[in-house]
């Protein structure tokens, strides 16, 4: 595919997107039910779709049986950790392999011209981006995700939380299914705005943003107090009514949706003529500018705080501004004292 019919690349070889970065039209006043029915095949597909049948197939073939759940057991625990790590080895490679191992389609649609295994860095364990990443996200990721997992499961089936049967409230727990990517995304930008708190963002939140040209190993590499927050996403499942199914699903969507901002291409290119649109601009923006696109414009927090970049030169200019008028404020404070 010509990615310059879609973009445009820089001296530097950094390919950015022509079209705007559109917040999802869920939450705009006055609402927009022509624009919302246009877009409303996007909230699922490709990847929320894919997110909720990897928690149907856990529940079929992973999760034990209720009376095996009872007893804490090194078996289970282990069987779920060890399909949870195989599960991201798989589906965050299988990015990996084809876009950075055999780079099947070089930089075409790539936002950093640079391909993050050309340089050394000693903000990495080992100076090694792709090693560093890969050790924080089987070392401390997996193991902090099946611990929430295995917490949820434990107290579902002992009838610890608000548990429902699916028999009982179907549409209730459908709408709940529904929510899980509004919920995640409000709960994310909350934890995330948090972490960038000058202290905690050098205590905790600086480890994710050593990966400046982030790659799909940079998903879930983050320091273990940010992977807590960040999976315990599925813990507002023991506060609404809730099922053990929806919980799986929402830590699903935390576990493998991490990857999505972070493939660093536009497109994956499927043949000639068609590509799969990633949706990894907004929060590549984030890692390149780190202050703005906390969130992924789901809900448009970003929008209502003033830190929406949506990709375009306006959105720079905006950017900048407000950069410019934070260091007017520090150099008077300064001046004052
Ligand atoms: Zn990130
Ligand atoms: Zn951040």
């Amino acid at each position: 595919m010509d990615d310059l019919q879609f973009g445009k690349r820089n001296k530097r070889g950094d390919w950015a997107p022509n079209a705007r970065l559109e917040i999802a039209p869920v939450f705009t006043l006055p609402p927009k039910p022509a624009a919302f029915l246009k877009w409303l095949p996007h909230y699922f597909l490709p990847w929320n779709l894919l997110f909720a049948l990897s928690a149907v197939l856990y529940w079929r073939f992973v999760i034990p049986d209720e009376a095996v759940l009872q007893t804490l057991e090194w078996g289970w625990v282990l069987r779920l950790l060890a399909v949870n790590a195989v599960a991201v080895f798989l589906f965050y490679g299988a990015f990996e392999l084809r876009l950075y191992i055999l780079r099947a389609q070089g930089n075409r649609f790539k936002y950093n011209g640079k391909f993050p295994a050309e340089h050394k860095s000693p903000a990495f364990l080992f100076g090694r981006q792709n090693l560093d990443n890969i050790l924080r996200t089987f070392g401390t990721g997996l193991p902090i995700w099946t611990a929430i997992e295995v917490l949820f499961l434990y107290a579902s089936a002992h009838g610890y939380g608000p548990w429902l049967a699916l028999a009982d409230h179907p549409f209730y727990l459908l709408a709940v299914a529904l929510l899980v990517p509004i919920l995640h995304e409000a709960h994310f930008f909350m934890i995330h705005r948090l972490i960038h708190w000058g202290p905690l963002y050098k205590w905790i939140h600086s480890v994710h943003h050593n990966s400046v040209n982030p790659s799909p190993w940079s998903s879930l590499s983050m320091h273990p107090v940010e992977q807590f927050l960040y999976f315990s996403v599925a813990l507002y499942h023991f506060i609404i009514p809730s099922h053990p199914l929806i919980a799986l699903y929402q830590l699903n969507y935390a576990g493998f949706g991490a990857v999505v901002g972070h493939i660093g291409f536009d497109k994956i290119e499927m043949g000639e003529e068609a590509g799969l649109d990633s949706h990894a601009y907004t929060h590549y923006l984030h890692h390149k500018y780190f202050e703005v696109n906390y969130g992924d414009g789901l809900v448009p927090l970003d929008q209502w705080l003033g830190t929406w970049h949506d990709g375009t030169a306006e959105g720079e200019a905006r950017m900048q501004a407000r950069y410019e008028k934070r260091r007017a404020r520090a150099n008077a404070a300064a001046a004052a004292k």
